[in-house]
């Protein structure tokens, strides 16, 4: 998977995501089922330098997030769906793309589940998936990420 295109709901807000993600988090926290009203989360972790607005400008609206350090989720400032966060820790090189917004959300499944200790029960993980009741630990990372997604995250947090 290469470039990918996305949106809010009423079209106000498009972008290009130039390149497939460098890792996609499906999260069973509370705070992400809370916020999406549903069961987990879906956000494919993207440099920001290669995620391109091509229409509207979403505004930052400041979440509180589990972690407590919070997160900047930006929506459309008409329909107000979000698009994408930044979270502690990267700040703001990495953007969390909703995989729901993508034209083809189909094209990024989760490379790892967390948060699974407050998991849904009736959300069932297959038996091959990477799933941890908390969140992986850096030694996970280069299985997770692949060789190319774990050398893009380093180059990302020593940028
Ligand atoms: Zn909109
Ligand atoms: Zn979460």
């Amino acid at each position: 998977m290469g470039a990918q295109e996305g949106g809010c709901a009423c079209g106000e807000v498009r972008y290009r995501m130039r390149s497939a993600p460098i890792v996609v988090h499906c999260c069973h926290c509370r705070w992400c089922q809370r916020e999406s009203g549903s069961a987990f989360a879906l956000n494919a972790v993207v440099e920001a330098d290669r995620v391109e607005l091509t229409a509207g400008t979403p505004e930052r609206i400041d979440t509180p997030s589990a972690s407590g350090s919070g997160q900047a989720v930006f929506r459309c400032p008409a329909c107000k769906v979000a698009v994408w966060s930044h979270y502690a820790g990267a700040g703001e090189k990495a953007c969390f793309i909703r995989v729901g917004t993508l034209d083809d959300p189909d094209a990024c499944p989760p490379d790892a589940h967390i948060f699974t200790d407050s998991k849904q029960p009736w959300v069932l993980l297959p038996d091959a998936a990477e799933a941890f009741g908390i969140f992986y630990s850096g030694k996970d990372v280069p299985r997770i990420y692949g060789e190319d997604g774990a050398a893009r995250w380093r180059r990302l947090k020593e940028s």
